[in-house]
């Protein structure tokens, strides 16, 4: 998957056990060493996802008309009693209200309650196996969505060198804040990738977007959480904005989910994958796909066709045309840097002289950010002596991120590029550098070899 262009792996905390993603953390390790790539790892945390707990005997199929019910108290589950882990259930919902399971697929409506137990007919029937999602749209969770196994695992993260979080179902910066003073407590700074995937995210998404360091399109709950037609339009508005702040973005879920079991994916889950690329997300998602499917590799190799063939062929950098605009758009929620004028030249240089790349060494990755977000034509050189930093530049789009451990030299930026064979004698390479300035990149150096 590596060698095919899998550059950023996402272990689900909400499934397995720590010995396994330790495991999984080694081997990525490995596998990335062997084909000197950088490839970074995050873990997601899964926060207050709902599901129903164990069924005794297997997968039980629920028929349109029947009657069930869905209960917080700890039995095994059968196909008319049914454990929730959410153990707050009963008070969440009343009379009327749908109840939602395995992503929708399975609908239930609320009659009645009685105590923990929540008497339920069945609307929409299908099969449903243990530990399966349950989702209540809009519905006023009485949890705090950072919960005390999250904390445990980004405690197992920071032990294994993984710094990058995805927080699932958060609404509110707060719930940001409260992981980072955790990690910082520790000792450590961390990335942090806010889901979007619950009404109240969306409503509240300016706010998250300037306390998260990453957002996801988190289109598996959210298609749920909201009417699903409504999923396409949210995704375009969310990555613009994400854009303008130069803020990486992941679109997520089921965009080759065919390929699960099929070595070709069907024409609208390429459409969708090009939709997203075109849409300016800066990196693209498969979960079942590559986790338990049948063609991991086949799928990210047609992911990675789909994305070179797409970004060769759209207009170029929609948002540099938009430039002007953009910052704008920037200058009214915050003053325009020295750094965005530097990077904004950048890509007009880059653009002008038809570069083949544009090199940016980096301390903290926010210059390459700032530049990945108008989306150039050539690649993102990104060299950096900071493990972490380089790991979360790789979120950004059109970058390609190296770590080196020793001072950054144009000298030895040359060496660099002559030693992965990138250029070639006749090559414009822009450089983006620090030279007065003591914090700013404040200057491009623009190179014909
Ligand atoms: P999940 O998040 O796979 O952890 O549920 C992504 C989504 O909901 O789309
Ligand atoms: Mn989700």
């Amino acid at each position: 998957m590596i060698e095919s262009g899998m550059n950023i792996a996402r272990l689900n905390c909400s499934h397995g056990e720590f010995k396994e993603h330790a495991e999984n953390i080694r081997n990525i390790r490995q596998a990335a060493f062997k084909a000197r790539r950088t490839v970074s790892i995050f873990i997601d945390l899964p926060g207050v996802k709902m599901r129903i707990g164990r069924l005794q005997n297997g997968p039980v199929l629920l028929k349109k008309d029947e009657k069930i019910v869905l209960t917080t108290r700890d039995v095994p589950g059968t196909e008319v009693l049914i454990p929730v882990e959410y153990k707050q259930l009963h008070k969440s919902v009343s009379r009327g209200r749908i109840i939602f399971l395995n992503d929708g697929f399975i609908q239930l409506e609320v009659e009645r309650i009685q105590g923990p137990d929540v008497f339920c007919k069945v609307l929409v029937g299908g099969k449903i196996s243990t530990h399966k999602g349950l989702n209540l749209p809009g519905a006023k969770l009485n949890i705090n969505p950072i919960t005390d196994r999250d904390l445990e695992i980004v405690e197992f993260g920071l032990k294994h060198g993984v710094n990058t979080f995805g927080l699932s179902f958060i609404e509110r910066p707060k719930d940001l804040v409260r992981v980072r003073d955790f990690a910082r407590k520790k000792g450590h700074e961390v990335a942090l990738i806010a889901k979007i995937e619950r009404r109240g995210a969306i409503a509240n998404f300016d706010e998250i977007l300037r306390n998260a360091d990453a957002v996801m399109i988190a289109r598996g709950d959210l298609g749920v959480e909201v009417p699903i037609e409504e999923v396409p339009g949210i995704q375009k508005r969310l990555i613009q904005k994400a854009n303008v702040m130069g803020r990486p973005v992941i679109t997520a879920t089921q965009m080759l989910e065919s390929m699960t079991q099929n070595v070709r994916p069907t024409r609208a889950e390429v459409n969708d994958v090009a939709n997203a690329i075109l849409d300016g997300t800066d990196a693209v998602m498969l979960s079942q796909e590559t986790a338990v499917g049948d063609y991991p590799v086949e799928t990210v190799q047609m992911m990675a066709r789909i994305a070179m063939t797409t970004e060769a062929q759209r207009e170029e950098g929609r948002l540099f045309d938009e430039g002007v605009e953009v910052d704008l758009k920037i200058a009214q929620s915050q003053s325009l840097t020295v750094t965005d004028v530097t990077a904004l030249n950048a890509i007009r240089s880059a653009r002008a002289l038809d570069a083949s790349y544009i090199v940016s060494p980096t301390t903290s990755g926010n210059t390459t950010r700032r530049i990945s977000r108008y989306k150039p034509h050539c690649w993102i050189l990104c060299f950096c002596v900071h493990p972490k930093v380089c790991d979360f530049v790789n979120f950004s789009y059109g970058v390609q991120a190296f770590l080196l451990n020793r001072k950054i030299t144009h000298q030895l930026l040359y060496t660099k590029l002559q030693e992965f064979k990138l250029v070639q004698k006749g090559d414009t390479v822009i450089f983006t550098e620090r030279r007065l300035s003591a914090h700013h990149t404040d200057s491009l150096c623009i190179v014909k070899l």
